[in-house]
């Protein structure tokens, strides 16, 4: 079950029920908000001889992904380096041209899933675009992804469009309650994950929590003994990642607090005394200076700086905002 995208389901429901089928679609929104599951309801509904009943044999190999009309292409490492950055191949994108080209085995539509395609190099999306340019008959795809940006506009300007939106709170909060998240956790796990529940792997606090403790506790080193803390154990890009997003969460908070925002717009609403308290001793200024550095940090990590470079210049920037 699919909650809060009922605008994007609504426009796919209209498109099945009116045959106006697009060649191309763009799922675009954050990780973990639904987008996958929707394309594959949208396999169904269009491969389905009841149009998406969930419960016929066409929906049942959609769903498990034996349909031989429906395929899902997703990231993977090189193939001579497995712990390399995954990416969609251009090797997978000229294949799935070719079968683009043949005529769907059973059902009245080919439909290929192109999951993470913000993951491509400029090659691999014009290879892509071939495909899009000159689109074979009864073949579907989708493209999910969270960057328009990542792809050629070439590439976005030949699909329709489909927005994902980011869950409120209430509904994250409804969905991790569904997955047996405790009540009393259910909210702030919500909260955390920012909406996006796919993303998290197990209905548990911990771990989101010992990221975050882990990124504030950098935040306390004085700045003469970072490099060698870090030296330490040198952090990895994932690691660096989501420390940026904690102390971007972290500050972001605090500003809301300083700008006497209402107690629920806070992510880190567990730790409501400390945001208050760096609110109070820290100017504005610095605050929002700190929010400027988490975006200039988060461009440099996705430029490929080195993340260890990155994280070091970022913590010695944010000491005057997090300074006690
Ligand atoms: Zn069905």
């Amino acid at each position: 079950v699919v909650v809060g995208q009922a605008q994007a389901i609504g426009l796919l429901r209209r498109a099945v029920a009116t045959g106006r089928i697009a060649h191309a679609y763009a799922f675009l929104g954050p990780a973990g908000v639904g987008r996958r599951l929707v394309a594959l309801g949208f396999a169904q509904a269009c491969l389905c001889p009841e149009g998406g009943c969930g419960r016929c044999r066409a929906c049942r190999r959609v769903a498990a992904g034996i349909h031989p009309d429906c395929e899902v292409l997703a990231p993977t490492a090189p193939r001579d380096n497995p712990g390399g950055a995954l990416a969609l191949r251009i090797e997978q994108v000229r294949e799935l041209g070719h079968r683009a080209a043949l005529a769907p085995f059973e059902g009245p539509w080919k439909v290929f899933i192109l999951d993470e395609a913000d993951r491509m190099t400029l090659p691999t999306a014009q290879a892509l675009l071939k495909t899009l340019e000159e689109p074979p008959p009864r073949t579907i795809l989708i493209l999910i992804l969270a960057n328009p940006r990542a792809l050629p506009p070439t590439v976005l300007s030949r699909c329709q469009r489909v927005r994902f939106r980011p869950l409120t709170v209430e509904d994250a909060t409804a969905l991790l309650a569904a997955r047996d998240a405790p009540a009393e956790t259910a909210g702030l796990l919500a909260r955390l994950c920012r909406g996006q529940v796919g993303l998290v792997q197990e209905v548990d606090l911990a771990p989101l929590l010992a990221v975050r403790a882990a990124a504030l506790a950098l935040l306390e080193v004085p700045a003469p003994g970072l490099a060698l803390r870090l030296d330490e154990r040198p952090p990895d890009r994932a690691s660096v990642t989501a420390w940026l997003d904690v102390y971007w969460l972290w500050f972001r908070d605090a500003l809301c607090l300083a700008a006497g925002a209402d107690d629920r717009c806070l992510v880190n609403a567990d730790r409501r005394a400390d945001l208050a308290a760096l609110a109070g001793r820290v100017p504005l200024g610095a605050l929002i200076e700190a929010v400027e550095t988490l975006k200039e940090a988060w461009l440099a990590l996705e430029g490929n700086v080195n993340p260890r470079l990155v994280l070091e210049a970022t913590l010695l920037r944010l000491a005057p905002a997090s300074a006690a």
